[in-house]
């Protein structure tokens, strides 16, 4: 099984072309950022508890990781909760590549400081299932030769960094 980047993940559940351009890195914005990032914090930045930590074999930002006694407690934190739930499926898939790839049991939690909300979130086996299908449909998705049509409504891909591509 493939396993993509959180943002590529992300993309796919909101817009599967957008998922599809970022995967062609079309608009490399995101990218280029992660990529800077990498060169500065490796993988051993982990242990060190620091704020906004790149994993760069999992192509992974993550927001906060505290050690707990026994567990590795990893937090997104969020703007606003418009986009909470899709946040808390990204996070549950965080969550799954370091325990599938790196084995580490972690807890995850979803701030939202302008709105005093912290929310803790767990992946259970419904919730791996659920991934794992998406996984198996971003394989299918992102390895066809054209991008899948447009099928969302004007007013969402407002802010989208492909606008051009769908749009023009
Ligand atoms: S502009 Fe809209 S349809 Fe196009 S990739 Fe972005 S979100 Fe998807």
């Amino acid at each position: 099984m493939r396993y993509y980047s959180p943002s590529l993940f992300n993309a796919f559940n909101i817009c599967k072309r957008q998922s599809w351009l970022m995967s062609r890195q079309l608009s490399a914005d995101q990218y280029n950022e992660f990529l800077e990032i990498g060169r500065l914090i490796d993988e051993a930045t982990f242990k060190r508890q620091r704020k906004r930590i790149y994993l760069a074999d999992l192509e992974a930002i993550l927001d906060m990781v505290v050690k707990g006694k026994d567990l590795f407690y990893i937090a997104e934190i969020k703007k606003s909760s418009k986009t909470l739930k899709s946040g808390i499926f990204q996070l549950k898939y965080y969550l799954f590549l370091i325990k599938i790839k790196k084995g580490i049991k972690a807890i995850g939690l979803i701030k939202i400081p302008k709105e005093k909300i912290s929310k803790e979130v767990l992946v259970t086996e419904e919730d791996e299932d659920k991934i794992i299908d998406v996984l198996m449909e971003m394989e299918r998705v992102l390895s066809q030769e054209v991008p899948p049509k447009v099928d969302i409504e004007v007013k969402r891909c407002k802010n989208c960094a492909h606008f051009e591509f769908c749009w023009s």
